[in-house]
C-alpha cells in the first residue's frame, strides 16, 4: 500500500466519521430519524411486491401524530401516492411550495448483494440497504423536517405540500397523475425535489461540488424495423434484413447530434470550468464562450463525467431478428433509446433518425415517457436557501446548476409549468458510494443526518 493511498483512506475515514456518525452524539430528533429510516428501509417497496401501502400507513401515522392530518392517499395501479398539505393561516399567502420524494425502490435480490438488501444495517460510518440513497433518505429528510417544524409551532407563510409517489422508478404514474388529474391538490409556485441534487467528495476529502438540478432530458424510445420476404437460408438473397439493420446501426454509432447549451448547462459548464484543471476545463471555457465550437463540445462529451450533457444522445439498446436458424430473416428490429436536450422537439429527433435510417427502414416511437420540458429558470430564493444550508456545513463548496441526463418525477411538473429544483442535501464519496440502483447501496451516516438538517433549514427559509 503506497503512502498516497494511505493518505486517501485516512481522508475517507475523516469525512465519513466527521459528525453525527455515532448514535451517542445524536440528539432525539436525529435518533428518531435514524429509527424511522430503519423501518422505512425494511419495507421492500419494489414494483409488484405491493408494499408501498405499508410505507404510506407508517408515514401517515407519523404525520398525524404530529398534528399534520390533511393527508390524501391516492391508490393507482398496484401502488399508492400520498399528498400532505400543511395550510398556512396567513392572509394573502404566497402560492404553495411542493416537496417531492418517491417511496418506491429498484428491485434488489439478496443473492446479488453481500447481505439482505431489505434489512437495514449500520456499519463503518454508513447506513446500508436498498433505498438508503435513492430516495428514502429524501423521504426521511422531508418527513423529519415537517415533524420538527410542526412540533416547534412553525407558522408557514404559504402552504407546504408534500407529494410522495409510489412508482418513480417504473412508470412515473404518480407524478403524472398528480401534475394533471390531482393538480388542485399539488398546485404550487415551484417544487423542490429530494431525489436529485446533492454533493460529492473524493475520498481524500476534495469537494467536487453540490448540484442543484433544474433541467431534465426527455426520454423517447424508437424501434428501427427492417422487413424482408425472407426465404431458405441455403439460397441467400442479395437483400437481407439483418445486414440492412446492422449497417443502419453502424451509421447511428458514427452519428452525433448538434451540441447545445441552455441556461442550466451554461451555468453548469461555467462553474465546472472553474474547478476542472487541464484540457477539460479549457474545453469547457472555450465552449461556453463560443457555443458553436463543436470541437470543444465533442471533447467534453467524450468524458465519462460529462457524457450526455452537451447534446441529445441516442443509443441502440436491444436487438431482435429472424425466426429460424435455416431461414432468412423476415424481420429485424433494434430498439434505440434517446435522451433529448430540453428545448428540442422529439419530432425533430425522430426526423433526424428517419433521415439517417433511409429507405427500407421503418422508424417508429415505441415509448414516450413524459412531455419535453424546458429548463426551470434558476430562482434566487431557492438557490440562496440551498447554498446557505449547504455552505454552513461545507464552507465555500461550489453549488453547480445541473441538467439530469435521466428522468425523475420532476419532469411531469415542469411539463405543466411548475418549475422544479433538485436540492438533495446528501453527499457521497465518489465513485465509491455511487450505488443507487446497484448492489450494497449505502449513504454515509453523517450525510443522511445533514440532509435532514438541510431540508429543515430550507423549508423554514422558503416557507417562513
Ligand atoms: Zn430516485
Amino acid at each position: 500500500m503506497g503512502k498516497k493511498l494511505l493518505a486517501s483512506l485516512f481522508g475517507v475515514a475523516a469525512i465519513v466519521s466527521s459528525s453525527l456518525s455515532s448514535a451517542a452524539k445524536m440528539d432525539a430528533w436525529h435518533l428518531e430519524g435514524r429509527d424511522l429510516f430503519e423501518k422505512v428501509i425494511n419495507i421492500p417497496t419494489v414494483e409488484g411486491r405491493k408494499k408501498v401501502n405499508g410505507l404510506v400507513t407508517l408515514l401517515k401515522g407519523e404525520f398525524e401524530a404530529a398534528g399534520l392530518t390533511d393527508i390524501t392517499v391516492k391508490p393507482h395501479g398496484d401502488t399508492e401516492s400520498m399528498i400532505l398539505r400543511w395550510s398556512s393561516k396567513t392572509k394573502n399567502k404566497a402560492k404553495p411550495i411542493l416537496l417531492l420524494a418517491h417511496m418506491d425502490v429498484v428491485e434488489a435480490l439478496p443473492e446479488d448483494w453481500s447481505f439482505d438488501p431489505f434489512v437495514f444495517q449500520e456499519r463503518d460510518g454508513y447506513y446500508y440497504g436498498r433505498g438508503t440513497k435513492d430516495n428514502k433518505a429524501g423521504v426521511l429528510a422531508i418527513t423529519m423536517s415537517m415533524l420538527r417544524l410542526k412540533r416547534e409551532n412553525f407558522a408557514p407563510q404559504r402552504d407546504i405540500i408534500v407529494l410522495f409517489t409510489g412508482d418513480e422508478e417504473t412508470t412515473g404514474k404518480g407524478a403524472e397523475l398528480a401534475s394533471t388529474q390531482w393538480r388542485e391538490l399539488v398546485d404550487a409556485e415551484y417544487a423542490l425535489n429530494s431525489d436529485v441534487g446533492g454533493g460529492s467528495f473524493l475520498k481524500d476529502g476534495t469537494a467536487l461540488g453540490y448540484g442543484i438540478q433544474a433541467a431534465e432530458k426527455t426520454y423517447r424510445t424508437y424501434t428501427f424495423s427492417v422487413r424482408n420476404p425472407g426465404g431458405h437460408s441455403s439460397r441467400p438473397r442479395p437483400d437481407n434484413a439483418i445486414y440492412e439493420l446492422a449497417s443502419v446501426l453502424k451509421k447511428l454509432e458514427a452519428f452525433s447530434f448538434e451540441p447545445g447549451l441552455n441556461e442550466v448547462t451554461r451555468a453548469y459548464f461555467s462553474e465546472r470550468a472553474k474547478i476542472e484543471t487541464g484540457e477539460l476545463g479549457e474545453a469547457m471555457k472555450r465552449w461556453v464562450a463560443n457555443p458553436s465550437d463543436r470541437e470543444a463540445a465533442d471533447y467534453i462529451e467524450a468524458f465519462p463525467t460529462e457524457v450526455g450533457k452537451t447534446r441529445t444522445r441516442c443509443v441502440a439498446t436491444r436487438l431482435e431478428g429472424g425466426h429460424a436458424d435455416n431461414a432468412l430473416a423476415q424481420l429485424a428490429e433494434a430498439t434505440v433509446n434517446c435522451r433529448i436536450l430540453p428545448g428540442i422537439d422529439p419530432a425533430d429527433v425522430e426526423k433526424a433518425l428517419k433521415q439517417l435510417a433511409g429507405k427500407g427502414v421503418e422508424v417508429t416511437v415505441s415509448d414516450a415517457f413524459g412531455a419535453p420540458t424546458d429548463a426551470s429558470p434558476l430562482r434566487d430564493d431557492v438557490v440562496s436557501a440551498y447554498t446557505k444550508a449547504v455552505q454552513k456545513r461545507h464552507a465555500g463548496v461550489p453549488i453547480i446548476p445541473q441538467m439530469s441526463t435521466g428522468a425523475t418525477d420532476g419532469l411531469f411538473f415542469r411539463a405543466v409549468g411548475i418549475p422544479v429544483y433538485g436540492v438533495g442535501g446528501q453527499w457521497i464519496i465518489s465513485p465509491e458510494d455511487e450505488r443507487a440502483h446497484g448492489r450494497d447501496e449505502r449513504i454515509p451516516i453523517s450525510s443522511f443526518h445533514e440532509n435532514m438538517e438541510i431540508w429543515y433549514e430550507m423549508i423554514g427559509d422558503l416557507a417562513g
